[in-house]
């Protein structure tokens, strides 16, 4: 994984409980579903973040350390139908708030299902990334679910709606939790953020 030593840090319900704002840190963020913890498991080490979630826990913000200076963290997921709309509302404004004022965020890792790339959460995402000049790893999770030629062609035109979109602000790659499809690619990215 990319640190053996990784391990749970906190949940924060909000800013002020948040690990200190020293070092660098990675979010990684997506809609429900999307495999993000699938995904963290996979680069940190198994069990890590707990696959199966209930709405309750995901309000969290849950930071994991890969070493003293070092943090990754999973950031509220959305697109639970079920949850009411002020709990959707007071997950934003979480989201937001941290992301505004994370001196430590060095970079975003969004993912995507590759099967529904570019919801109107991710397009939101990547807005305020280009806004704030953040960079964005994107990976398109689950590419398992495609055969080798369909996932390269929603490789390629992903990469042209970002070209087109949101210039300079973020890369993609095709990646599979199940299938350990991706992980190299997206070390290297995570390495270079984290100046590992
Ligand atoms: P999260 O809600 O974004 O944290 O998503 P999870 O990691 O909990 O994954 C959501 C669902 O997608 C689960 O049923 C996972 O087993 C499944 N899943 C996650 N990653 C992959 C993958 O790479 N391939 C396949 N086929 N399924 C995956």
């Amino acid at each position: 994984g990319l640190c053996q030593k990784a391990q749970f840090l906190i949940s924060a319900t909000r800013l002020d409980q948040c690990p200190a704002d020293e070092g660098v840190e990675i979010a990684f963020v997506g809609r429900s579903n999307s495999g993000k913890s699938s995904a963290i498991n996979c680069l940190t080490k198994t069990g890590l973040a707990r696959t199966s979630k209930t709405p309750g826990r995901t309000q969290l913000l849950n930071f994991f350390s890969l070493d003293e200076h070092r943090r990754l963290v999973d950031l509220p997921g959305y697109g639970y139908a079920k949850v009411p709309m002020p709990l959707k509302q007071h997950w934003q404004k979480h989201l937001n708030s941290y992301l505004s004022n994370r001196k430590s965020l060095v970079g975003v890792v969004l993912l995507m299902d590759i099967r529904h790339p570019f919801t109107p959460f991710d397009q939101m995402m990547l807005d305020w990334a280009q806004t704030n000049k953040m960079p964005v790893h994107i990976l398109l999770t689950k590419a398992d679910k495609l055969t080798y030629g369909a996932g390269r062609t929603v490789l390629l035109k992903t990469q042209k709606e970002l070209n087109e979109n949101w210039a300079d602000t973020a890369s993609i790659q095709l990646f599979s939790a199940t299938k350990r499809l991706g992980l190299d690619e997206a070390y290297q990215q995570l390495a270079l953020w984290l100046e590992i």
